[in-house]
């Protein structure tokens, strides 16, 4: 058999980013994990979000600019709207004050 040929077989810690940390024997050094027994969804049966590549963080960002570019866009249809609306009420109390001037008259023929 050669010599030098198998790999050291040391016993290493595995440190999760729970805080959780375990020891075990590999041929590699120490090892830093994202999800360990103590904190993945399938053993704690809690809702967890595994999210490492910030995907979920990218989704938010682009739901709140989504939703304020609607909410932009409906202020600026309900200030046209409201404009609109303050034109037509402008409008009929003009009508109005005419009528009345225009009965006020008849009444005093
Ligand atoms: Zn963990």
């Amino acid at each position: 058999m050669k010599t030098n040929l198998h790999p050291k077989y040391n016993e290493i810690t595995v440190t999760c980013s729970c805080g959780n940390s375990f020891k075990t024997k590999s041929t590699v050094d120490d090892i830093n994990v994202e999800i360990c027994s103590a904190c993945h969804p399938f053993y704690t049966g809690k809702q967890k979000l595994v999210d490492t590549a910030g995907r979920v963080d990218k989704f938010r960002m682009r739901l709140e600019a989504a939703t304020a570019k609607k909410a932009a866009t409906a202020q600026k249809k309900g200030r046209k709207t409201g404009v609109e609306n303050v034109d037509n009420a402008a409008k009929l109390s003009d009508i109005k004050k005419e009528l009345d001037s225009e009965l006020v008259e008849n009444s005093e023929k």
